[in-house]
Formats: structure tokens, C-alpha cells, sequence
């Protein structure tokens, strides 16, 4: 297994304090690491900003050869790669591999190709006599830190469009799930010029902090949880530093009397529960209408019950553990908190499963109103609620009454109605009939305390640049 950080182009042993990293599974330890000190962080951050002088004059043709060099290495590795992720994660191995594995080789194909098409606008003489040009430039170094729930996804989306754009990067997996992170460093190592990517292990307080409040970095993309994002945006106030921000979510899904009710039962049973729910964009936060409710809220409580959960190894298995046992107390205390109130009714599921691992069992609770804590924050876990509505204009206004603003999703037959609904529900992201459905042509992120700054897309790698305007006197 691959330990090492990765400083200046070389695999070097963390020198800070050892971190259990486990199998949530089983509850097991894998392998300890021991962290980066801060003085390895800050060779980090001056190798990337070393290196970035020579990086950021290469062409998108150069970057762009490697990036796809790097996605070939990954689809090449795909299984060792899926089987880390699987065993640190504790997700379905076939769920890492089929689903994840591709779509992180083609985040890297995408942003290949996207470099090579990135282009400024404007040339025009808007003075007489004077010419002007805009330029999009890369910004220097970036910080990039990622969260335990798609580790290697994650470390794709930001090293991608950074490393297109000409950045140079410190990356910081989590310290709960860094293996896929560490071994794509060996990879990053044989293909990337030294300095240009750089990453390090370790926790938020010892790692993270000293990264991201480094004088020398320019911009700290973070995807994790608004408190982290809150922190990271105070600390760094005083040296100004670009943040692209992907916080929390509680994704809205309003299923209408009109919709196609097993569809959107097979959609929540797939996207409300992916990855036991540990996704910002899970389908967590139902609202059916009145004429559907009853009948709705049965098929989803048959369909939901019968989700297989198990170790990431057996084929059979659909869902597996949270993350932590920590994290499961959180859940096992929102799901208990909700169970005390008279009108919440539990359809399926509701506790944490006896037994090795952190699993949870997937969990519909009905009847919750709107004001309560199940349907205002994010669980993170297999656990869906369903509140019945009147009308779309009840439903719209409830939807958009959230402190979060990433996904959201809409169920119907009814072409105006999806067009009405979809141009006023406040969220980054709007489906209508599916959720969850990502692409890389496409940009993902929130609004409101869900952050700012856009995943994949042209827009992700404009995201890492900073436009510039050039002025010529004739
Ligand atoms: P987290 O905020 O606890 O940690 C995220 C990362 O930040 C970790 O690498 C952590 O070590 C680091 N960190 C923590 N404190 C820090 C500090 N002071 N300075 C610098 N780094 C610090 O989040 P998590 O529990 O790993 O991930 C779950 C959260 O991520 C959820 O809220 C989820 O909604 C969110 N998420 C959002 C998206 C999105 O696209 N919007 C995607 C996935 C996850």
C-alpha cells in the first residue's frame, strides 16, 4: 500500500503523528500514516510555487497530453484503485469500479480537452486607437481539499480543471480516506514535471490550517462541510486568497400526483441511498403531494426495505457502513430525535444494525413537517424523510426555505409545470424526473450556504483562472 506523501516530485514519509485509517466494514485498521509536520507542508506549498513559473508557460496541448496520460494510468489500475476506495470507504467494490472509476478517468479526459478550447473574448478596440485582449491566466498555487465520501472523484474534480489551467497544486485528502489520494500520487509522480502537484496527509487542524492559511497559496478549493468552509474562509481573510467553496446539501424531491410514482420510487431507492447517503446531492428530503402520499410512501417503504446492505466484497451488496462510528452516533441521534416526535412515523429501517462496522439501516420516516431537525439538516446517512404537500406553490416554498441551495429534483408529467418549478427552486442543480445524474460537460455546485464555485464543466476550469485584460496603443 502506497503511504507516502508526495513533495517536489518525491514519495516521502510523513513525519507528524501516526493516523489510524479504517475499514468502516468492519471497524478495523487498515494501515496507520503518519501525517505531514508543518514544515513538509510548507515544502509542499514552496515546491508547487517553485514550480510554477516553468508549468504555467507550457501550452494546453502539454498539459493536456498529461492529464491524459494520467487518465489512462488510472483506467489502467481502475481495479487496485476501486478496491482501495471500496476497503477505505467500505462502499460497493462494483459501485467504485463501474460507477466511480470511469467518471473519474473521464473528469481528466474532459478538462484534457477543455484546456485546449479555454479561450478569452472581448479583443476589440472599445478605445480608438487601443486594442484590447482578455486573458485567462492561471493563479498560482491552489489548495485543494477534499472530503472522505468520493475521495479519488473529489481529488479528480480539483486537481483536473487546476492542473488544465496551469495551476500548480497542493492537494489534502481526507485523513479518514487518503489511500486512493496516495496511490495516485506514485502516478502523478511519474508523469508530472516536480512541484507541479504535491500531496499531503493529515488532519484539518494540523494539515489542513497550515495549507490553507499559507502565505504562498492563492486559492483553496474545499469541498467538506460549511463549518470547515466557514473556517477556512475567516482564516484566510487577510491574505485574500480565491475559495472555491462546495459545502452541504438537503436536496428537495417533489413527486406530484401527476408522476410516473414507480419511477420516482426506483429513483429515491437508488439516489436517496448511493454511497448509504453519504452524498451532499442525495435524494434525502421528499415532499409527496396529497393524492399520492399514502400510496407513495408504501411502495417507497417496500422498495427501500429491501436494499441489501453488507461488506463492499459480496456482489450483492447495494449499501454499505457510514464512515465512522462517530459519524453514525450523529445519524443514530437525528433518526432518534425524529422517531420521538408523534407524528413521524417510521416505515422502514430507523437504527443502527448490531454487529461489526458502522452500518446503518436504510430508513424512510414519514409525516415529518417542515420544520423539523430531519428535514432542516443534512443526515448524511441512509435515511429519507417524506412530508406530504397541497400545492406547488406550498411545495416551492418549502423547498427554497433551506439554509442549503446544491440539488434539487422534480417529478412530473407536466412540461410547464417542470419549467415553472425549475426556474424558481433556488439550488445549483435541478432535475426533472431523475436526481442525481452528473456529467463532466456539465457544472455542479450550490448557492446559499451549499457555497460557491462550480465543479466540472468549462466553468470549473474558468473557475481556476483569473481574467486578465491586455491593452495594446496602436
Ligand atoms: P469536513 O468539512 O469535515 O472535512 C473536509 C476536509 O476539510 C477534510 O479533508 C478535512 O481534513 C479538512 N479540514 C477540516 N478542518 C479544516 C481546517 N480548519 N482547515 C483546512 N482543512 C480542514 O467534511 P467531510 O465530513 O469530510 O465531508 C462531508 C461534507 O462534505 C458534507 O457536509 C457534504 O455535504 C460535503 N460535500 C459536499 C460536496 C459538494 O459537491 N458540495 C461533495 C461531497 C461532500
Amino acid at each position: 500500500m502506497q503511504t507516502k506523501l508526495l513533495i517536489n516530485g518525491q514519495l516521502v514519509a510523513g513525519e507528524g503523528a501516526a493516523q489510524a485509517v479504517l475499514n468502516p466494514s468492519l471497524g478495523t485498521t487498515l494501515v496507520e500514516i503518519r501525517e505531514a509536520t508543518p514544515e513538509q507542508v510548507d515544502a509542499a506549498v514552496r515546491a508547487a510555487d517553485a514550480a510554477f513559473d516553468s508549468w504555467s508557460q507550457t501550452t494546453p496541448k502539454d498539459r493536456a497530453t498529461l492529464l491524459l496520460q494520467l487518465a489512462d494510468k488510472i483506467d489502467a489500475h481502475a481495479e487496485e484503485l476501486a478496491r482501495l476506495e471500496s476497503n477505505n470507504c467500505g462502499k460497493p467494490y462494483s459501485a467504485a469500479l463501474n460507477d466511480e472509476l470511469p467518471a473519474i478517468a473521464d473528469v481528466f479526459r474532459f478538462f484534457a480537452g477543455a484546456s485546449r478550447v479555454m479561450s478569452g473574448s472581448a479583443a476589440g478596440e472599445y478605445l480608438p486607437g487601443h486594442t484590447s485582449m482578455i486573458r485567462r491566466d492561471p493563479l498560482g498555487v491552489i489548495a485543494s481539499i477534499a472530503p472522505w465520501n468520493y475521495p479519488l472523484m473529489m481529488a479528480a474534480w480539483k486537481l483536473g480543471p487546476a492542473l488544465a489551467a496551469g495551476n500548480c497544486v497542493v492537494l489534502k485528502p481526507s485523513e479518514q480516506t487518503p489511500l486512493t489520494a496516495l496511490k495516485l500520487a506514485e502516478f502523478l509522480a511519474e508523469i508530472f514535471p516536480a512541484g507541479v502537484v504535491n500531496i499531503v496527509f493529515g488532519r484539518g487542524p494540523s494539515v489542513g490550517a497550515p495549507l490553507t492559511t499559507h502565505p504562498k497559496v492563492r486559492m483553496v478549493s474545499l469541498t467538506g462541510s460549511i463549518p470547515t468552509g466557514s473556517a477556512i474562509i475567516s482564516s484566510t481573510a487577510d491574505t485574500v486568497k480565491r475559495m472555491h467553496m462546495e459545502l452541504g446539501g438537503k436536496a428537495p424531491v417533489i413527486i406530484f400526483d401527476d408522476a410516473d410514482i414507480d419511477a420516482a420510487v426506483e429513483g429515491i431507492r437508488t439516489f436517496g441511498f448511493y454511497n448509504a447517503g453519504q452524498d451532499c446531492t442525495a435524494a434525502c428530503r421528499i415532499y409527496a403531494q396529497k393524492g399520492i402520499y399514502e400510496q407513495f410512501v408504501a411502495k417507497l417503504g417496500a422498495a427501500v426495505s429491501s436494499i441489501k446492505y453488507g461488506l463492499q466484497d459480496d456482489e450483492s451488496t447495494e449499501l454499505g457502513p457510514l464512515i465512522t462510528e462517530q459519524h453514525r452516533q450523529k445519524v443514530v441521534g437525528m433518526v432518534d430525535r425524529a422517531k420521538a416526535l408523534p407524528h413521524i412515523q417510521v416505515v422502514t429501517g430507523g437504527k443502527a444494525v448490531d454487529g461489526p462496522g458502522f452500518f446503518f439501516e436504510p430508513t424512510v420516516l414519514a409525516g415529518a413537517r417542515q420544520d423539523d431537525e430531519i428535514v432542516r439538516r443534512e443526515v448524511f446517512g441512509p435515511v429519507v424523510s417524506v412530508t406530504p404537500f397541497d400545492d406547488e406553490a406550498q411545495v416551492l416554498a418549502w423547498a427554497n426555505d433551506s439554509d442549503y441551495g446544491l440539488a434539487s429534483s422534480l417529478w412530473t408529467r407536466d412540461v410547464g409545470r417542470a419549467h415553472r418549478l425549475s426556474a424558481r427552486l433556488q439550488y445549483g442543480c435541478t432535475w426533472v424526473n431523475t436526481h442525481f445524474m452528473l456529467v463532466s460537460e456539465m457544472p455542479h455546485g450550490g448557492v446559499k450556504l451549499s457555497g460557491y464555485g462550480k465543479d466540472m464543466s468549462m466553468y470549473g476550469l474558468e473557475d481556476y483562472t483569473a481574467i486578465r485584460h491586455v491593452m495594446f496603443k496602436h
